[in-house]
């Protein structure tokens, strides 16, 4: 079978049992989606609800220290706060579309799972999210927000009681309700056809960016930069460049600490192809197969594996992968916050990191484009911990 593919990553390795559902989806994805009416209703919603398009912003103090041009995508001025709620805005119509009463999805740091409770109650549908024990302990802040958007949060305790369990589990509940429930899958990975369902509605990310920069500069950028969790940002802004040759797409991923074998998540650094969650791509694994423990100070980083697609632009060249560690993270939240007043949530720190990190890496005087996947707000706890911010 080479349907949803990326060269050899990708497809749609699942129980028998969810063919159907995800047959369905194909053919929504292959006839609703590009109809003039759900165009026209998505790019309202995008718009209205969400507040599209985000600006463009130029970094005039950084781009003084660095010698080139930094433009932030200003993803974290989209209600809810992130690109999340483009992909779950776009599904839940597509939902509504196909029929269905009811959205299901997954979340780890809980930032998919607010974006789905909230277009629950923009389109007036019910939303259940699977979240590991662990994380509900964690993200405490987050689940109340679902709960006050009227969703019902389900606390995984199978596994490490993580983001990969609440997949697993979310999947196997889909199994039973697949005739009422749309799985609103967070990310640009999973079986096909969600890595390019996600990709289909996080382009508007990078149509609007070329549009964008070419207005501002006349010309198209050197390089697009994002950080690489499950790869929705990253695939959205990339997706207006990769025809681009003359594009440098650049991906961060999170490497932890940074020490020599530290828990991280950077599957496509350091990880090795196998299969999770219905797809083929780069995992983090041992020699046995058993996925390994993921971690990044930036929860919506932390997932054991990547999108395909991703795998596939790492695997034939056409994106580089680097990664970035927790301090340079904290040091560029910092640095971005005091030189423009814009805090990005760390996520998206870890992009702006290494453009901070390699200046010498650009040459004087480009333009170079950093997706601002998210603010910072989310992020207070977190950076609490670190005083030296505060100086
Ligand atoms: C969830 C999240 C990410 C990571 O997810 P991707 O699918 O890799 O984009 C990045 N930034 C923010 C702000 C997020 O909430």
């Amino acid at each position: 079978m080479s349907k949803g593919y990326f060269g050899e990553f990708g497809g749609q390795f699942v129980a028998e049992l969810l063919i159907p559902p995800l047959k369905e989806l194909e053919d929504a994805l292959e006839n609703i989606v590009p109809s003039e009416a759900f165009q026209k209703e998505f790019s309202d919603y995008l718009k209205n609800y969400v507040g599209r398009e985000s600006p463009l912003t130029h970094c005039p103090t950084l781009s003084t220290d660095l010698g080139f041009n930094l433009y932030l995508k200003r993803e974290d001025l989209n209600h809810t706060g992130s690109h999340k709620i483009n992909n779950v805005l776009g599904q839940a119509l597509l939902a509504k579309h196909m029929g269905k009463k009811a959205l299901l999805t997954e979340t780890g740091a809980g930032m998919n799972g607010v974006a789905t409770a909230t277009a629950a109650r923009a389109l007036d549908m019910d939303c259940i999210v699977f979240m590991g024990a662990v994380d509900v302990e964690r993200q405490s802040h987050n689940v109340r927000r679902m709960k006050l958007l009227g969703a019902t949060v389900v606390p995984v305790e199978a596994g490490s009681k993580t983001l990969k369990d609440a997949i697993n589990e979310a999947l196997r509940f889909w199994i039973k309700k697949q005739a009422t429930h749309h799985y609103c899958f967070g990310t640009a990975a999973g079986p096909h056809p969600f890595p390019t369902l996600v990709r289909e509605f996080q382009s508007v990310v990078g149509k609007e960016a070329r549009k964008q920069i070419i207005e501002r500069t006349g010309a198209l950028p050197h390089s697009v930069i994002a950080c690489v969790g499950g790869g929705s940002n990253a695939i959205g802004i990339f997706s207006g460049f990769v025809d681009d040759c003359s594009v440098n797409l650049i991906g961060v991923e999170a490497a932890g600490t940074g020490e020599e074998g530290c828990t991280n998540s950077a599957p496509l650094c350091l990880g090795t192809a196998g299969i999770l969650h219905g797809q083929k791509t780069m995992l983090l694994q041992d020699a046995d197969g058993q996925i390994m423990p993921s971690h990044s100070i930036a929860g919506g980083l932390d997932y054991p594996g990547v999108g395909p697609e991703h795998a596939h632009l790492h695997h034939c060249g056409r994106a580089e992968y680097v990664k970035v560690n927790d301090m340079q993270t904290l040091h560029a939240f910092k640095a971005l916050t005091r030189a423009e007043g814009i805090m990005p949530a760390l996520e998206s720190s870890h992009a702006v990191a290494y453009v901070l990190e390699n200046k010498d890496k650009f040459p004087k005087g480009c333009n170079v484009i950093v997706n601002l996947s998210g603010r910072g707000d989310k992020d207070m706890d977190i950076v609490e911990q670190y005083t030296e911010l505060f100086d």
